[in-house]
């Protein structure tokens, strides 16, 4: 006979909405929920100002939360996460679940693991595909080996911590029948044990790659900073935002923010255009959902073409000045 799994989510909610990330969370932990007549409870981490019943209480009930816990951020410091561990590890012991929920973005990646060691769990991260087998065991996939293979992992603790990779489960529909129960945790001021010295946020500009229907990536073909002007173009006129190889990235010619693929950001959008990348299986990994795949590249046997829906052999320096040509006539 299976057992029942109850779920607790981890979000982190930046101002009065919930992201699309946040209830594809949900979607996963509602999924395991449905299959073991268990139940999903949420834990919200809010701004100060927010009033939690307003908008992010009722929109997590809608998508399938029982519980949503909410606590304020106000004590805690956001570069100290031994506070969070602790009000995380409250809300654990409210809801006893056999599986945490944390988005696999910089929050998750930091706190779930500090998460898992407080609660003796496994942890499973940037796992892209949650069931449970004829005996209700939770199995959790992930991709391993660079992105060529999938490995399945059956937790062999009570309880585990579950990263889950961005874009790769679709958040519910609201069901309006729903009904769930509200309540605040309190948070306990720690001493902190790390002082901040500095702090720079990244100024975001356009949509949000994450979001983007889009996707204008380039990569080492692309020559340099200079290349990712041209590249700017093109997404600016198909209203799309940039991304980019890791190698883009680590030479320092863009912000590590936009790099697509396996250490990297996943996206999924309409379009994609791959340029100047060769298509290695860790950037793949980041952007093979795409619906379409354009690919530009000067090498005809380059990986990326096998992924690509179109691909064109040529210089990105003369290819792309004329993309931009034509879209600018039509859009
Ligand atoms: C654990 C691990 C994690 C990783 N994670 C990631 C990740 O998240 N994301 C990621 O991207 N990589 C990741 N990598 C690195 C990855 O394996 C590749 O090294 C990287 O993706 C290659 O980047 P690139 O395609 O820009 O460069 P290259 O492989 O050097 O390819 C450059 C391409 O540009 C083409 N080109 C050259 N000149 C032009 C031109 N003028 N016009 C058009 N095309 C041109 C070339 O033909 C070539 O195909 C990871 C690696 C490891 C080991």
């Amino acid at each position: 006979m299976s057992e029942r799994i109850n779920s607790l989510v981890v979000i982190d909610v930046h101002g009065s909405q919930c992201t699309p990330s946040d209830f594809e969370c949900m979607s996963a932990a509602f999924t395991v929920a449905a299959q073991n007549d268990g139940q999903v409870a949420v834990l919200a981490l809010i701004d100060p100002e927010i009033d939690v019943d307003l908008n992010i209480a009722p929109a997590l009930i809608l998508k399938g939360a029982d519980r949503v816990f909410w606590a304020s951020k106000e004590n805690l410091a956001e570069h100290d996460l031994g506070s969070y561990v602790q009000v995380v590890s409250e809300a654990i012991e409210k809801v006893e679940p056999q599986v945490i929920f944390f988005t696999h973005n910089n929050f998750g990646a930091d706190l779930a693991p500090r998460v898992a060691f407080r609660s003796r769990a496994a942890i499973v991260t940037s796992t892209q595909a949650v069931s449970c087998d004829d005996r209700g065991k939770i199995l959790l996939t992930r991709v391993c080996y660079g992105g060529r293979a999938e490995q399945v992992i059956k937790p062999a603790t009570p309880t585990v911590v579950v990263t889950l990779r961005e874009k790769v489960f679709e958040p519910l529909e609201d069901n309006e029948e729903r009904i769930g129960e509200v309540s605040e945790l309190g948070v306990r001021t720690l001493s902190p044990r790390v002082e901040l010295l500095e702090q720079n946020r990244e100024e975001q500009k356009g949509v949000r790659l994450e979001n983007a229907n889009v996707v204008v990536s380039g990569g080492r073909g692309v020559g340099g900073p200079d290349g990712f002007e041209q590249l700017k173009e093109l997404a600016e006129c198909l209203n799309g935002a940039l991304g980019a190889s890791r190698v883009a990235c680590d030479l320092g010619w863009v912000p590590h923010s936009w790099q697509v693929g396996l250490s990297g950001k996943t996206v999924s959008p309409d379009l994609y255009f791959a340029v100047g990348i060769s298509g290695a299986s860790h950037h793949l990994a980041g952007c093979g959902s795409a619906k379409m795949i354009v690919a530009i590249n000067t090498d005809q046997d380059a990986p990326i073409f096998s992924a690509a829906k179109y691909g064109v052999v040529g210089d990105y320096s003369e290819l792309v000045p004329a993309l931009v040509a034509e879209f600018k006539k039509i859009v």
